[in-house]
């Protein structure tokens, strides 16, 4: 069985604390590695080096930093396959999801590697008589990152690029359910010549991450995984006086307007409700059908979804690998089998699927339902499976209504082909990222990510503008320098004003 340790100080750090978490290759169903779940003194070590860092890191140029980053660029893209391949082996999504995973997070790379831009101050001269002032942006210091499973490696590459780009040092503690591809990302950081203690991998659970919030050096924390947790993680942080970003959970919904191109519209719901087997924060799991398209429309999601092949990740012909374990499974199966006694109509039943040769694993088919009620548990609850509700409503205001009393405000899709629609949507709705004819509209690196109402807590979106605004704070410096030749400064109590 393999073994995840720490990576601490630029170098492998055996866990100590007598607790291990084991990961599972979610095809076969078989525990291959155990990762070390670290102890509170384990966390302290990583924040040490990360502090120690610090010193020489947050004062270094920026061509040096970027010069990293270049290197850890090409790095990555020459490990692509390499990355995506553990990807595949702890979380189960099928190889090409993977590889497009590691390309958003490589996008972040690519934004950090540009840095010299997004960090350049401001000037003003002459605000006063010979009075100039300026703003600059400094790193934070020592910033943690807490990271879900459903993108091991895109994820942490949200965060810290940017964060050690801006002059932070860092502490990363993934998701303990797939946590090889962390290491692997910071062993590649190493190798680019990221220098000890810059970029730090703490493996471990609650105990962990409670430890990183109680830190007293740890200046601020990013967090993303489900809404419960994020909120825990906000409060927590918050209290201890740390800056926090805690994005969470999503049921995002796909408002489909009569005059929309139905075949386009089906194959969006599709790909975006059944990719990575609807294990994405950014996965569609309702559909609003507004007038009479309804029964068209569900019977062209029917007949792709009958379509797609499950299997696991790395056959080249599976679309749809399991989920991530057996009770997650369990637990989105009793959605479906749940659905029709609250009112659903089931059009198709993906569970009790079996994968020939490998039946441990955790197979769970796609699900697709239809007249789902608004106070049903398959609607109310985020089921991150592959699980697609549909629910109709008669006009565009009422889907709209429908889709703001959600709790949830990630993501959102409109499918039509009125222009003045779409208009009056991106205004009304109330989601942090909107797409038009575009069923997942995951922000390129250089806008930000991120979620409204339960789906994020803090201010700041995570990557982009917000991203590099969240990793630096802000100082403003008053510069006057007197003439020889200038009348004698005098006492004056009255507030300074300019002149
Ligand atoms: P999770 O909340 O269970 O875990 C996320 C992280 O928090 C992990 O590192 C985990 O170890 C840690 N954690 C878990 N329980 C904890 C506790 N009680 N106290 C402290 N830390 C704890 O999420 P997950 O199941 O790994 O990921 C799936 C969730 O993440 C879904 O809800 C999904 O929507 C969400 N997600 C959101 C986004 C986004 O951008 N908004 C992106 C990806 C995933």
């Amino acid at each position: 069985m393999k073994t995840v340790n720490h990576w601490i100080g630029g170098k492998t750090v055996e866990g100590a604390s007598g607790n291990w978490g084991q990961v599972t290759d979610p095809a076969t169903g078989a525990v291959t590695t155990r990762v070390a779940l670290a102890s509170p003194e384990e966390v302290d070590a990583a924040v040490t080096a990360a502090k120690a860092a610090y010193g020489t890191w947050g004062t270094s140029s920026l061509s040096a930093r970027t010069g990293i980053l270049f290197s850890y660029r090409a790095l990555l893209d020459a490990h692509r396959d390499e990355i995506a391949a553990l990807i595949t082996a702890e979380h189960g999504k099928v190889h090409s999801d993977a590889l497009g995973e590691v390309a958003r997070g490589l996008e972040i790379v690519e934004l950090a590697c540009g840095i010299t831009t997004q960090l350049k101050g401001e000037l003003s001269t002459q605000v006063s008589s010979k009075v100039d002032v300026s703003s600059i942006r400094q790193p934070l210091g020592v910033v943690a990152g807490i990271t879900p499973f459903n993108f091991p490696a895109m994820v942490p590459m949200w965060m810290f690029p940017l964060a050690i780009a801006c002059g932070n040092t860092f502490v990363l503690k993934p998701s303990e359910k797939d946590p090889s591809a962390a290491n692997l990302l910071a062993e590649l950081a190493a190798e680019a010549g990221l220098p000890d203690g810059v970029l730090n991998v703490v493996h471990g659970d609650k105990v962990a991450v409670d430890s990183l919030l109680a830190h007293p050096d740890v200046a601020a924390v990013s967090f993303v995984g489900s809404t419960p947790i994020a909120r825990h993680i906000h409060a927590t942080a918050s209290a201890n006086g740390k800056r926090v970003q805690a994005l969470g959970g999503a049921k995002n919904h796909m408002l489909v307007l009569p005059d929309a191109d139905l075949d386009a519209a089906a194959d969006a719901a599709v790909s975006a409700a059944y990719g990575s087997a609807g294990e994405r924060c950014m996965a569609i799991s309702a559909v609003v059908a507004v007038g009479a398209i309804g029964d068209e429309l569900v019977s062209k999601i029917r007949e792709r979804a009958e379509k797609i092949k499950i299997g696991p990740g790395t056959d080249p012909a599976s679309e749809m690998g399991p989920l991530i374990t057996a009770a997650h499974r369990d637990k989105v199966a009793s959605y479906v089998t749940g659905a029709a006694a609250q009112g659903a109509e089931v059009v198709l039943d993906g569970t009790g699927l079996r994968v020939d040769g490998y039946e441990d694993g955790h197979w769970i088919g796609l699900s697709l339902l239809d007249h789902v009620s608004t106070d049903s548990d398959a609607y109310r609850d985020e089921i991150f499976g592959p699980v697609l509700c549909v629910l109709r409503t008669e006009t565009y205001d009422e889907g709209v209504a429908l889709m703001n009393a959600s709790p949830f405000g990630n993501g959102t899709a409109i499918f039509t082909r009125d222009g003045g629609a779409a208009r009056r949507f991106q205004l009304e709705i109330e989601a942090g990222m909107v797409g038009v004819n575009v069923p997942i509209p995951v922000p390129v690196g250089y806008h930000s990510f991120g979620g409204w109402k339960d789906s994020l807590f803090g201010d700041h979106h995570i990557y982009g503008n917000d991203g590099v605004h969240f990793y630096t704070r802000g100082k403003v410096v008053t510069t006057r320098w007197p003439d020889p030749a200038d009348a004698p400064s005098g006492v004056d109590l009255g507030f300074p004003r300019n002149h």
